[in-house]
């Protein structure tokens, strides 16, 4: 997994800086004009919210035991995978059973994404055809999501028709909705043919065993219901005691997620079709996904696990939005990457994460569960021990005499090959208008 998020981090263009500033921006407009219209008072809705994931996270080993009793009476086969390996192997084993060169099709889940399932399947011979909109330009990209939420955000349609038309899908505009047509033409049939589908889990119930998909385009629709086999990814932590605590939780992922007042479609799915049921699938199985989270819930970033991947800490970030998310090196990225990287594959694979960060604190005052996230980065710093080698004590003696400072501008440009490390991963960045020395001497 690693190489190609290193691919992907190889250059980072201003191109894709603006995109995902761009888009970062709407999104944080959008969250704030959702939060205001949905929740008279959202303080007192998010106290809730986090009080409610606190008993989740007391309680997640009785929960789990309550959801599984659940969904085996809703007639859902339930499997617990300890690592990526094993959920992998679990999930093959299913999609082989279904036919042995399948196609699989899928709606958006991170879970599969931290596992490297799509390899793992194309490897032993099945097909797999991602079918949320932005995945399945990641995937013709041959790329990663840079988003948990938005996976192309650090694309534009222009780059998206180009994608498109590279694998001759042929769309007349850029314009979104011809390009969505485009797709939805091209995924109409593989929905049709699927053998399997596989989805990620927003919420699932431990009373009821109800397992909820949220998304805003049909396709998980169409991927749980159409195949004769539905298998939904879940990390444990994404467990809820009761039905009624939807009503706020939905509320809450919507307007943090994507500015609405609830997403388009909200799945509730309980279980294979039934008797009387005209349609929908045979089997339905759930895999509950432990992967390094029973670690973090014994550990110093516990918290970090009351979080809905909502992705509103990454919006407001102004490390994510001038680094973009493939600058993480993982499949989390932005905040919430830089506490939940390391907690799962540990502090020394991904504990540098915690150092990109100006601890503003934004994250936490966004975060709909108010999860501390600059307090669980300076654990993260505290247990890494060393700060990352920086160039301030340099940047700071020339700063301290203007004449040193003067002179260091002058030599800016031979500098350009020493910052080679730095520039193997962005674009120099070109001085723009007057030297503003030059310009304050000669103001009138
Ligand atoms: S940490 Fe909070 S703000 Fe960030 S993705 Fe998770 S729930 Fe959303």
């Amino acid at each position: 997994m690693r190489s190609d998020f290193d691919k992907r981090a190889e250059r980072l263009p201003l191109k894709v800086v603006d995109s995902v500033r761009t888009a970062s921006a709407n999104k944080v407009q959008g969250r704030f004009q959702a939060i205001a219209s949905v929740f008279a008072e959202y303080d007192s809705a998010r106290r809730q919210a986090a009080a409610t994931k606190e008993y989740v996270l007391d309680n997640l080993a009785d929960l789990l035991v309550e959801l599984e009793a659940s969904c085996l009476k809703n007639g859902v086969q339930v499997h617990w995978a300890e690592d990526a390996e094993q959920a992998n192997r679990l999930i093959l084993g299913i999609v082989s059973r279904a036919a042995p060169s399948a196609l699989v099709v899928k709606g958006k889940s991170m879970a599969t994404e931290e596992i490297g399932l799509n390899e793992r399947l194309i490897q032993e011979g099945h097909q797999v055809v991602e079918t949320d909109l932005g995945e399945f330009v990641v995937q013709l990209d041959d790329d990663v999501p840079s988003h948990i939420v938005t996976p192309i955000i650090h694309k534009d349609r222009t780059d998206v028709k180009r994608t498109f038309e590279s694998h001759g899908l042929s769309p007349r505009s850029d314009e979104p909705e011809e390009l969505a047509a485009v797709a939805r033409a091209r995924l109409r049939e593989e929905f049709r043919r699927a053998d399997v589908g596989i989805s990620g889990v927003n919420f699932a119930v431990a009373s009821s065993g109800r397992l909820v998909i949220v998304e805003n385009e049909g396709n998980n629709r169409l991927s749980t219901t159409a195949p004769r086999v539905h298998i939904a990814v879940m990390g444990l932590e994404k467990v809820l005691p009761c039905d009624t605590d939807l009503a706020l939780f939905l509320r809450l992922l919507a307007a943090s997620s994507t500015g609405q007042r609830l997403t388009v479609y909200t799945h509730l799915v309980c279980g294979p079709r039934r008797p009387d049921e005209p349609d929908g699938p045979e089997e339905v199985h759930l895999v509950l996904l432990d992967n390094g989270r029973s670690k973090i819930l014994n550990g110093a970033l516990r918290e970090i696990l009351k979080c809905l991947r909502c992705g509103a800490c990454l919006n407001v970030c102004p490390v994510y939005r001038q680094a973009s998310g493939h600058t993480y090196r993982h499949t989390y990225s932005g905040p919430l990457g830089a506490v939940l990287a390391p907690g799962l594959d540990g502090v020394h694979s991904h504990g540098a994460l915690a150092f990109a960060s100006t601890l503003c604190g934004a994250c936490q005052e966004v975060c709909p569960v108010d999860i501390p996230i600059p307090e669980l980065l300076l654990k993260i710093r505290a247990e890494v021990g060393a700060t990352p080698a920086a160039p301030w004590p340099v940047w700071a003696w020339f700063a301290q005499r203007s004449a040193r400072w003067r002179m260091a501008l002058k030599a800016l440009p031979m500098v350009e090959p020493l910052a080679r490390p730095w520039t193997e991963h962005r674009e120099w960045p070109e001085p723009s208008g007057v030297d503003f020395r030059r310009w304050w001497d000669q103001r009138p």
